[in-house]
């Protein structure tokens, strides 16, 4: 397939650890990926991944860290 980012594969190297008031953002053109949590500080657990919508944080089960998505595609069921 093409245009696939090789990059929306590789987990996150986060500066610090989301929490629910103040997440992680995750920049993403499509209204669903997956986030690849290894923690904080980095490969502080074994690679998680996380759906991560649009409308919904995500929180990795392991560390705990919050992840909300910045959607800066368009929305595409209208018409
Ligand atoms: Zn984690």
């Amino acid at each position: 397939m093409d245009g696939v980012d090789v990059f929306e594969m590789q987990p996150l190297e986060v500066t610090r650890l989301g929490t629910k008031a103040d997440p992680i953002v995750v920049r993403s053109f499509a209204p669903l990926r997956q986030v690849g949590c290894t923690g904080f500080p980095v490969d502080s657990h074994d690679t998680i991944w996380l759906n991560l919508t649009k409308d919904k944080r995500s929180r990795c089960p392991e560390c705990g860290s919050v992840y909300s998505m910045d959607f800066q595609g368009k929305e595409t069921h209208h018409h």
